[in-house]
C-alpha cells in the first residue's frame, strides 16, 4: 500500500530521481546529499517502514541489487575501490524517510567518513548480552 513519503513518490514516479537501475521491484537512485559522488540508496518500491517489516523476497532482490550497482559504481570511476553499505533503521538510528532503504556509499582515502566509536565490554557482560539476544532467537 503506497505511503506518501518520498520514496513512494518517487517509485510511483511523482517525484524525480536519478535512477541508475531498476527492477520490477526494486529502485537504485543517487543520494541527493552524497558523502562521495555515486552515493547510491537501494529501496523497494512497496512500501516497508524498515528492515523488520519487510518480506524475505523482497529482501533477497534489494540485497543483489546492491551487489550489482555497487560492482558498477566501482567500474565506473578510478578512485574508489571500496563501499560502505550503511541501513539507519529507525529514527534514533538516523533514518529520515519511513521507507526502507539502505546507503551504499562508494569510499576514497581522505573522505572524511569516518568509522563509529567502539566501546568495550565489561567483565561477564559480553556473555549476559549474547545470551539475551540468542534467548530471543531461538
Ligand atoms: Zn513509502
Amino acid at each position: 500500500m503506497p505511503n506518501d513519503d518520498l520514496f513512494c513518490k518517487i517509485a510511483a514516479g511523482e517525484e524525480s530521481a536519478h535512477k541508475v537501475y531498476e527492477s520490477e521491484n526494486v529502485i537504485a537512485f543517487l543520494d541527493i546529499n552524497p558523502v562521495n559522488p555515486g552515493h547510491i540508496l537501494i529501496t523497494p518500491k512497496k512500501h516497508y517502514n524498515d528492515l523488520l517489516a519487510a518480506d524475505d523476497e523482497i529482501l533477497q532482490e534489494m540485497i543483489l541489487v546492491t551487489r550489482k550497482v555497487a560492482a558498477g559504481i566501482i567500474l565506473a570511476f578510478d578512485e574508489y575501490d571500496a563501499f560502505n553499505l550503511k541501513l539507519n533503521n529507525g529514527r534514533i538510528a538516523g533514518q529520515v524517510i519511513p521507507h526502507l532503504h539502505w546507503h551504499i556509499i562508494p569510499r576514497k582515502s581522505g573522505d572524511g567518513l569516518t568509522q563509529w566509536p567502539g566501546k568495550q565490554y565489561g567483565e561477564g557482560e559480553a556473555e549476559e548480552v549474547a545470551e539475551k539476544i540468542k534467548n530471543q532467537l531461538a
